[in-house]
């Protein structure tokens, strides 16, 4: 990072950040890519891209670009959001998405987007789902955005299911889809950031929006130093992370009390059940004295990542061991 060329982004001018645009959107096979500071402006950019006032995007109910980002699209965009419900696996079933799509009728919004997001919860949709409903959308003349922040949590499953590599899977999911959002920030390890991409006419009106959502950066090269060593050094790693979920979700098996969902990538959900329920605020306040840190109340939520070790692992099921067996 301190050694990065920097320019002014502001003005299209900073290296660091060209080359790190460059970078991502070839390796998802798009004309162009913008750097941004967080998965939730990138989300932004690219729905207020792909949409205009009074037009709507279809979307899950438990995806981030509907629920987690401040209603953003709607606020800023005008952008109305048409949520549906998933199915047990992730995905919106196809004749819900295509039974929201609206007539042409000044009754209604224009229904001009369908927003995907993988993984979700940190569960991989299948490759032949994703085919299926951006196949759809396309018939119907509807765009297709992915919120891919972990994307490359996906492609390492996948490419661990296939026999492929993770780069070529990330590429062959990002194929499918007219904008893609991915995170820097998370899996990948680096401390701040995300890419749009797509073509470069979609990518030009998102670098507006950009601006006026106040993300354009002057010399963020330095950020896009780190990005891009997380994207040279991270990707392949984060079939560690996978590991070591289910290591936690092994080491969690069998403690009465807890229902551990199966991990697909680096997320791991654990339902209290029972008299273990009440137990809940006790139990996180007993982890976080331990240096374990989980989310939720009733479902808690772990994530393994690039500084969780096998020790930490370990570490985090004998803290939960001990405090249900008290
Ligand atoms: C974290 C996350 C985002 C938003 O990223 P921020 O950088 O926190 O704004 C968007 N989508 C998904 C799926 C995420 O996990």
């Amino acid at each position: 990072m301190a050694a990065a060329p920097l320019g002014d982004d502001v003005f299209g001018d900073d290296p660091s950040v060209n080359a790190l645009q460059e970078k991502i959107a070839a390796l998802l096979g798009f004309e162009a890519a913008l750097f941004v500071p967080t998965g939730t402006q990138s989300n932004l950019c690219g729905v207020l891209s792909h949409c205009q006032r009074g037009d709507e995007y279809i979307v899950g109910q438990m995806q981030h670009c509907y629920r987690w980002e401040g209603g953003g699209a709607a606020v800023f965009g005008s952008v109305q959001p048409q949520p549906l419900d998933h199915q047990p696996d992730g995905s919106l079933a196809l004749a819900h998405i295509e039974a929201a799509i609206k007539p042409d009728d000044p009754h209604f919004a224009r229904s001009r987007l369908l927003a995907l997001e993988n993984t979700l919860g940190g569960k991989v949709l299948p490759f032949a789902y994703l085919q299926q409903a951006t196949a759809l959308a396309k018939a119907k003349c509807l765009a297709t955005h992915l919120d891919g922040a972990r994307l490359f949590n996906a492609a390492v499953a996948q490419a661990a299911a296939n026999g492929s590599d993770a780069r070529s899977e990330a590429r062959r999911i990002a194929g499918l889809f007219d904008s893609v959002s991915v995170c820097f920030s998370k899996g990948l390890g680096a401390p701040v950031g995300s890419a749009l991409c797509g073509s470069r006419d979609l990518i030009a009106r998102a670098r507006r929006i950009r601006k006026m959502a106040g993300g354009a950066m002057r010399q963020s090269g330095l950020l896009a130093a780190a990005a891009t060593y997380a994207l040279e050094h991270q990707v392949e790693r984060l079939a560690q992370d996978h590991a070591l979920a289910r290591r936690l979700a092994e080491g969690l098996a069998g403690i009465e009390g807890l229902q551990v969902e199966p991990p697909h990538t680096n997320i791991l959900f654990v339902e209290l059940v029972g008299p273990a329920r009440e137990r809940s605020a006790g139990l996180l306040q007993h982890l976080a004295q331990q240096g374990v840190l989980a989310t939720g109340l009733y479902r808690l939520r772990f994530v393994t990542h690039l500084d969780v070790d096998a020790a930490g692992v370990d570490r985090a099921v004998a803290a939960i061991r001990s405090f249900f067996r008290t």
